[in-house]
């Protein structure tokens, strides 16, 4: 199976790369995001909880996230592989991946990391705020979400390289540019 990390700081473009990704190469997509604006909107008990860290810029919880991640995974029928988007954001959650594969009898395939200046992310994000109403996307929480990031995901960066799994990816120019190196990395495995 093909197991894809999309890694990056928030509006580094995993989601945009990600549905590219499933499209080519027919696998499936967890947006950890996507999974919890879900439950906001359905107003569920795990949409309240989630809510409340999501508009501080804060993550939530780890045992809360690798417990969705599982049972999400574990919805999938006669998979082709899986990209995580938005997971794993901790040491901790990359831990849990690496174990809840291995009990599969599977593992990571490769990482990518999306690199995209800081100011650039910026201004993505406000104007993602703008068009879609996403209530974190607005300046204070966004400059929360970069330090969240800076502080507890970019570890990662160093975690996967010494897994061996790592490969940088630049994440500004055209999104079909930023797709071919994507599929130069893939295409390679
Ligand atoms: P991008 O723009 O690259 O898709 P993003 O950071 O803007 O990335 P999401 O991945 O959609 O957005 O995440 C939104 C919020 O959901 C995070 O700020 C965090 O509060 C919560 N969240 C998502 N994934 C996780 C996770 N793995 N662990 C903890 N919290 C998470
Ligand atoms: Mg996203």
């Amino acid at each position: 199976m093909l197991n894809i990390v999309i890694f990056g700081a928030p509006g580094s473009g995993k989601g945009t790369q990600s549905e590219r990704i499933v499209e080519k190469y027919g696998i499936n997509h967890i947006s950890t995001g996507d999974v919890l604006r879900a439950e906001i909107k359905n107003g569920t008990e795990l949409g309240k909880t989630a809510k409340g860290y999501i508009d501080q810029g804060q993550l939530i919880p780890d045992e809360l996230m690798i417990d969705i991640l599982a049972s999400v995974f574990d919805s999938f029928k006669d998979s082709k592989g899986v990209i995580f988007d938005g997971f794993p954001r901790t040491i901790a959650q990359a831990e849990a991946l690496k174990k809840m594969l291995a009990e599969r009898g599977q593992d990571v395939s490769i990482m990518l990391d999306l690199e995209v200046p800081e100011e650039e992310l910026m201004v993505r994000l406000i104007k993602r705020g703008k068009d879609s109403g996403r209530a974190d996307d607005n300046e204070e929480t966004i400059k929360k979400r970069l330090h969240v990031y800076h502080s507890q995901t970019a570890p990662l960066i160093d975690w996967y390289k010494n897994e061996k799994k790592y490969q940088h990816i630049n994440g500004l120019g055209t999104m079909e540019g930023i797709f071919a190196e994507i599929c130069e990395a893939v295409d390679k495995l």
